[in-house]
């Protein structure tokens, strides 16, 4: 079950560059999860549905990973730049869409993301502390942070997490 789940992580994960062209910029996944493509080559692929080099499936959908990634980077800026009243309205609602990014399967560059928003978040809630409630909501949300965090040092392709901002 543990070794299942572990290969489905790996097999969601982006290469560092399109597997056909070589281009690093607006880079998704395939349906199977093996590819790396651009959208070039990703469209090329999927209008023909030519099938994946490793596993023979067909690619018919592309994944917009960093779409995801993005919205998980903006939600960052978000945290950061937002008036005190947005924030402390909203802050519960963000951690958790973060924390989710952070359990799932996405791309490790995904996951990365929302350690760096989760981050700008637990910061600036930081300095609410003195604000009723917070004190106590802050020790849960990050309570709930253990968990995922230990499971991703665990994970044998998340060393490179930490160089990526
Ligand atoms: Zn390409
Ligand atoms: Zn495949």
């Amino acid at each position: 079950m543990q070794q299942e789940q572990q290969q489905q992580q790996h097999s969601m994960e982006l290469k560092e560059k399109c597997t056909g062209c070589g281009t690093v910029a607006d880079l998704y996944g395939s349906n199977c999860g093996h590819l790396t493509l651009c959208l070039k080559c990703g469209k090329a692929m999927t209008d023909t549905a030519a099938p994946c080099a490793e596993c023979g499936i067909p690619v018919t959908r592309l994944i917009r990973a960093e779409n995801r990634w993005q919205g998980v980077c903006l939600l960052g800026v978000t945290c950061q730049k937002c008036t005190r009243q947005k924030f402390l309205e909203s802050y519960n609602t963000w951690f958790l869409k973060l924390l989710e990014s952070l359990k799932s399967t996405d791309p490790i560059f995904v996951r990365a993301a929302a350690c760096a928003s989760l981050n700008d978040l637990i910061v600036r809630l930081g300095g609410f502390i003195g604000v009723a409630g917070v004190k106590k909501d802050g020790a849960l949300l990050v309570s709930k942070l253990v968990q995922p965090l230990l499971q991703i040092m665990g994970d044998k392709g998340a060393s490179g997490i930490w160089v990526c901002t």
